[in-house]
């Protein structure tokens, strides 16, 4: 089988879809449901009818694109990501998957391939955490990760609920049938930019994703007491800012000392009220976001972090509160899509490396449902989440040739 990528269409394609923005060319901002999200669905849905596939949306709008294999009955081999983007980002992250996936099953039908099982490619709903506080929550619904009550009441910063914004995108389906059927998938592959350095630094185009490292993230608020800057004098102060600030130090802590280099822990964002040059604070609101390849390593920082925060709360007589909002287990890609991938690496004598990933995909979630794979393409000093983020045209091609050979193995 010979396969030829259409790199000057791919790359086009990709350069259209990056047009669909709420920013300036060449940021890119598409939030999840906006009346531009929305254009740049409707376009991409064209681009798959044109290809022939027969479309299917779900309540959360996830969008399946399948071209019927020998034994439709057969549980589909999919591929796929997101295109919803976070403000300022980006043309490739997610993309590249989705036009990527897109063109890899158009390649497959021009040679003349005929799937046994159908090959499917998704689009995931709402990817990035942008609008609803949480990331990845079509894959999560897919995958029965979150149950649809749960995603129901999420709500964006307007305080509407994700029921009432998927309604107004006309989304009106049951968010109870959008968890997909046991056995739907029989193997998943997402095509990625890696969003990290490692494959430029090796100067290989190609990353095999041994494991995902698992996420998790809190909201934690501190309750003080405020006053004013010079009447309250330092014996009486129960400063919300300042236990905020041992705190965040306990959490860099908890990740340095973990006893490995993958624990990683960030406070992203911090709010203080009153917020006043004269005022003291008297409530912090902060997010923690903490991730490990392993999950009893993580946990352990969680609970380090969880014992400092109550000692912060003795010595400051403050009050800390802590909510968690997702705490996901890390997955192992399956040895078979690995297998595919890096024997059709082996195939065309493209060096590749084992790597990990550090960010979360759609893939973590799919990867509970049906045995998972993600092949990753370099990006520009590992730039990602930014408007230079930058991925090769010839990069990009090789992974979806890659990404074919992988989906025509796992559905021969
Ligand atoms: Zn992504």
């Amino acid at each position: 089988m010979k396969l030829e990528i259409d790199q000057q269409r791919l790359n086009s394609e990709i350069e259209t879809l990056a047009a669909f923005s709420d920013a300036e060319p060449p940021a890119v901002t598409r939030i999840v449901f906006t009346p531009m999200d929305l254009k740049a669905r409707a376009w991409v849905i064209s681009r798959c009818e044109e290809a022939g596939l027969t479309m299917r949306q779900d309540a959360i709008g996830n969008i399946f694109a399948r071209w019927s294999g020998a034994d439709p009955s057969a549980p589909a081999v999919g591929t796929g990501s997101h295109i919803d983007a976070i403000p300022n980002a980006g043309k490739y992250d997610g993309v590249v998957g989705v036009l990527g996936g897109l063109e890899a099953t158009r390649v497959l039908q021009r040679s003349g391939f005929r799937p046994r099982n159908s090959i499917e490619l998704l689009v995931f709903a709402t990817e990035e955490p942008t609008r609803f506080g949480i990331g990845c929550l079509g894959s999560r619904l897919l995958s029965g990760t979150l149950s649809a009550e749960a995603a129901a009441k999420l709500k964006d910063r307007d305080g509407e609920s994700v029921d009432e914004v998927r309604r107004k995108a006309g989304f009106n389906g049951n968010l109870q049938e959008v968890k997909l059927p046991k056995g739907y998938y029989k193997a998943f592959v997402e095509l990625h930019i890696e969003q990290g350095p490692l494959l430029e630094r090796a100067q290989i185009s190609l990353g095999i994703v041994k494991s995902i490292a698992a996420p998790a993230s809190l909201r934690i608020s501190i309750e003080g007491a405020g006053g004013h800057a010079g009447g309250v004098l330092m014996p009486d102060r129960k400063d919300a800012l300042c236990a905020a600030a041992d705190l965040i130090l306990a959490i860099e802590n908890a990740a340095r000392s973990s006893g490995a280099a993958d624990t990683v822990a960030t406070v992203g964002v911090c709010d203080v009220f009153p917020g006043a040059v004269n005022s003291i604070p008297s409530r912090v609101g902060m997010t923690l976001d903490i991730r490990d390849t392993d999950l009893a390593r993580r946990d352990g920082a969680m609970q380090t972090i969880e014992r400092a925060s109550h000692n912060i709360e003795v010595e400051r007589h403050v009050s800390i509160h802590s909510e968690i909002l997702n705490a996901d287990a890390p997955a192992d890609c399956a040895p078979e899509v690995r297998a595919a991938l890096s024997d059709s690496c082996r195939e065309h004598e493209f060096p590749f490396l084992e790597i990990m990933s550090r960010a979360y995909h759609d893939s973590l979630f799919v990867s509970r449902i049906a045995p998972t794979g993600m092949l990753f393409i370099p990006c520009r000093s590992g730039y990602s989440h930014r408007p230079d983020e930058y991925a090769a045209p010839e990069d990009i091609a090789r992974g979806a040739l890659v990404l074919a050979e992988s989906l025509a193995k796992l559905s021969a």
